[in-house]
C-alpha cells in the first residue's frame, strides 16, 4: 500500500448510468458528496465536450488571472519573457495533453490507406459511397463525426484548410464524385461552378458515369431541374472547356494526393511546415533567429527590440516627446540623425565595423536595405551546415550588443572605443559564450582571434 489515504470529505461521487437514489446512498455512506459531470478537476473541466468553446472557458479564465496577478506592466523584459514562456504556454498545452484534437493525419489516412485494418473497420459500420467513407449521419462516434468534418471541410477553419491541400487523380473515375470532389485542377466543380451544381439533377453522380453519357455539347450527361438560361449556359460552356482534354483511363483506380507533396502524401511535419511557412515575411524569418541557446537572454532581448525598432535611439524619443528635436545627432558622430537604422547599418562611423567583421569572417557582406535582412542574409552568407548558420547567428548578435553598449557608452559615460577596439569585443563575447556551454569546443583563443573559418571547419 502507498500509505495515502482517501479523504472522503474532499471527494465526489460520480455516477454513470447509475440511478440517483443508489448514488445518494453509496455517497452518504462514505462520506462523500454527489458530483455532476462536467466537473473541475486541476483546473480542467472532466466530462465536458473540447469541441463545444464553452468547454475552453474555465482554462482562459485561469489565463487572465494569471496574466492580472502578475501585475506584467512592471515586469522588466526578461520576466515578461519568463511568464509567457512558462506560464502562459504551459497551461494550454497541460490542457491540450488531456483532450486531442481530432487529426488531420486520420482524414489522410481514412482517405489513402484502403487496406488498412481502421479503414476496414469503418467501411464495415458507416458504408463507402463513390471511394468514401459515409459520415454515420447522427449515429457516428464523435470523434469520426470531427474527422468526417474535417474531410468534407464543414465548420471550423482547419477543415477548410486540409480539403483546400487535397485533390484527386482520376483513373476511371469510378470512385471520384463528379461534382463534390477536387478532381478538376484541384477544386470540386460545385464549388466553381456553383449555379450549375444547384440546378443538377443528379448532384452524387460519379466521373465514370458523367463520361459514359457523354457530358460535351451533345452528350447526355448533363441534366437540370429547368431550362439555363442565357448566363448560366455561358457558364455551362465554360465547364465543358474544363473538361474537354480529359480523358479516363480504364486500367487505374482513383487516387487522392497531397498537393504539397505527391509523393510521400499527407505527414504531419509537412503540413506543420506548410502551415507555418505560409505568408513568412522576412521580419518573422529574423524573428525565429533572435532566440539562441549560447546566447545571453539579455542579448537576444535587445535584437529583439531592435527589429522592432523599439531600442530608445534618440529618434524614438524625439517622436515620444521626450528628447527635444534638436538633440537629434548620432553618438557616432557621423552627423545624421540617430535612429536603428543609422547606428546598426549606415552610420559612416561605427559602420566601418562592418568591413572589419567581414575580413575577420573572410567572407564579404551585403549590406542590406533593413535589420531583419541583413540579420537574415549574414546568417545564411558563410552557407552550408546548420552548424556555421548558428554561429554566424551567434556573430551578428554579439555584434548588435557591442554597436549598442558601445553608444550608451558614447552617450552616458563619454568614453569612445575604436572600431578595432569593437570588434576585438566581439570575438571575446562570441568565444566567451561558445566556451561558455560547449567546454568540448575545438578550437583555442588564439585561432578564434585570427580567423574565425579556419576555426569553424574544426568544429
Ligand atoms: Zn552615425
Amino acid at each position: 500500500m502507498s500509505g495515502l489515504k482517501v479523504n472522503f470529505n474532499k471527494s465526489m461521487l460520480v455516477g454513470v448510468n447509475i440511478p440517483d437514489f443508489w448514488l445518494g446512498e453509496a455517497a452518504s455512506a462514505l462520506c462523500c458528496r454527489v458530483g455532476k459531470i462536467p466537473f473541475l478537476y486541476l483546473g480542467l473541466s472532466i466530462g465536458g465536450d473540447p469541441r463545444h468553446l464553452s468547454f475552453w472557458d474555465p482554462l482562459l479564465a485561469r489565463l487572465k488571472n494569471r496574466l492580472s496577478s502578475w501585475k506584467n506592466r512592471f515586469l522588466s523584459f526578461g520576466g515578461r519573457l519568463v511568464l509567457l514562456k512558462s506560464v502562459l504556454t504551459s497551461l494550454p498545452v497541460y490542457a491540450l495533453s488531456f483532450f486531442k484534437s481530432p487529426s488531420r493525419k486520420w482524414c489522410w489516412r481514412m482517405l489513402v490507406d484502403r487496406d488498412g485494418l481502421w479503414y476496414r473497420v469503418l467501411a464495415a459500420r458507416y458504408g463507402v459511397e463513390r471511394g468514401r467513407l459515409g459520415a454515420g449521419g447522427t449515429r457516428g462516434y464523435s470523434w469520426w463525426r470531427a474527422i468526417v468534418s474535417i474531410r468534407d471541410g464543414g465548420g471550423e477553419v482547419g477543415g477548410g484548410w486540409f480539403r483546400g491541400h487535397i485533390s484527386k487523380k482520376v483513373g476511371d473515375g469510378v470512385d471520384t464524385c463528379f461534382w463534390t470532389d477536387p478532381w478538376v485542377e484541384g477544386t470540386p466543380l460545385c464549388e466553381r461552378f456553383g449555379r450549375l451544381f444547384d440546378l443538377a439533377e443528379n448532384k452524387s453522380v460519379s466521373v465514370a458515369e458523367m463520361f459514359l453519357l457523354g457530358w460535351g455539347a451533345g452528350g447526355e450527361a448533363l441534366l437540370w431541374r429547368r431550362p439555363l438560361r442565357a448566363w448560366e449556359e455561358e457558364m455551362l460552356g465554360e465547364c465543358q472547356t474544363l473538361l474537354l482534354d480529359i480523358s479516363l483511363q480504364a486500367h487505374f483506380s482513383d487516387s487522392w494526393s497531397w498537393q504539397s507533396d505527391p509523393v510521400h502524401g499527407y505527414t504531419v511535419c509537412g503540413a506543420y511546415q506548410l502551415l507555418t511557412e505560409q505568408d513568412m515575411a522576412p521580419l518573422d524569418v529574423a524573428a525565429g533567429l533572435i532566440w539562441h541557446t549560447q546566447v545571453p537572454l539579455k542579448v537576444s532581448i535587445l535584437a529583439w527590440r531592435l527589429l522592432r525598432d523599439r531600442l530608445p535611439t534618440k529618434a524614438n524619443l524625439i517622436s515620444r516627446g521626450i528628447l527635444p528635436v534638436e538633440d537629434h545627432f548620432c553618438a557616432f558622430g557621423c552627423g545624421a540623425v540617430e535612429s536603428a537604422q543609422n547606428v546598426f547599418l549606415s552610420c559612416s562611423s561605427s559602420g566601418s565595423l562592418w568591413s572589419l567583421i567581414s575580413s575577420w569572417i573572410g567572407s564579404s557582406l551585403v549590406t542590406a536595405q533593413t535589420l531583419s535582412d541583413d540579420f537574415v542574409q549574414f546568417t545564411i552568407s558563410a552557407g552550408g551546415t546548420r552548424v556555421r548558420r548558428s554561429f554566424m547567428q551567434l556573430i551578428w548578435l554579439a555584434c548588435v550588443w557591442v554597436v549598442w553598449t558601445e553608444r550608451n557608452h558614447r552617450l552616458f559615460r563619454g568614453s569612445a572605443d575604436s572600431s578595432l577596439h569593437m570588434l576585438d569585443k566581439i570575438k571575446t563575447f562570441s568565444y566567451r559564450w561558445l566556451k561558455a556551454t560547449r567546454s568540448s569546443l575545438a578550437l583555442n583563443c588564439h585561432s578564434w582571434w585570427s580567423c574565425l573559418m579556419l576555426c569553424l571547419d574544426f568544429v
